[in-house]
């Protein structure tokens, strides 16, 4: 078996994403100083997201809805126009900031192209998450693109028949433990855990005991090698047998 697969998540695989985010935190945290030290507005915006994730999904949308309800719940009668009207603004540049690729992103999707189908797996807003794809210019190197509401085992199990091969045939890469590498393995797959200093503690777990699916990667380049060498170790048993 060789890979023919390579499934990659978008935000903060291949772009920048959780500095944005961190800024709308920062940003949240002072426009409700008046009423709640930043801990204590970070820890109810936190506790509104979660409560609302399952109809409001992942992506800055959400999140814009979860600001103004943990702002009103904080300020009481202090909530302003002004509140709402600084919030949506921080919506709408978390919207409509630039796509700033990671390092060598473009170089490493050629390469990666010689070796598999590249399928973009990626939760979010679905016209955001478009939007940044097309900004991005990295487009035309993906075979496919799946934005979908949640990561799950059988999220990657779908993918998997859809295109047409076996897990052991697919790789997924990406910077969430929790969405992008436990699923993926749990599906079958090999997954390569590439961190990223901003992180969400939503997207946090703990990493898989000892797997020779598994593997953590300090940058999405290594997984060129990595593919290679799961390939000649493939070819290899494929000739014993
Ligand atoms: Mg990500």
């Amino acid at each position: 078996m060789t890979i023919k697969l390579i499934c990659l998540d978008a935000d903060d695989t291949l772009w920048h994403n959780m500095r944005y985010f961190n800024e709308a935190f920062s940003a949240f945290q002072n426009l409700l100083k008046p009423f709640a030290d930043v801990d204590v507005s970070l820890a109810a915006l936190n506790v509104c997201e979660d409560r609302n994730r399952h109809i409001h999904g992942y992506g800055a949308k959400g999140l814009t809805l979860s600001m103004i309800e943990a702002a009103l719940n904080l300020s009481g009668d202090g909530f302003s126009r002004s509140m709402v009207e600084q919030i949506l603004a921080v919506g709408r540049s978390l919207l409509s900031h630039p796509v700033e690729l990671l390092d060598q992103i473009d170089q490493t999707l050629m390469k990666l192209e010689d070796r598999g189908q590249l399928v973009l797996v990626t939760k979010g807003d679905l016209l955001h998450q478009e939007t940044k794809l097309a900004a991005s210019g990295l487009g035309d190197l993906f075979t496919g693109v799946e934005i979908v509401s949640n990561k799950t085992s059988r999220t990657f199990s779908d993918v998997f028949t859809k295109y047409g091969v076996e897990p052991q045939e697919c790789v997924m890469a990406g910077d969430s433990m929790r969405s992008d590498i436990l699923p993926a393995l749990d599906a079958g797959a090999f997954a390569a855990f590439i961190p990223q200093a901003d992180a969400w503690f939503h997207e946090h777990a703990d990493a898989p005991p000892q797997n020779s699916r598994y593997i953590e990667l300090s940058s999405l380049s290594e997984l060129v090698d990595w593919i290679d060498q799961i390939n000649e170790v493939g070819t290899q048993a494929s000739v014993t047998v």
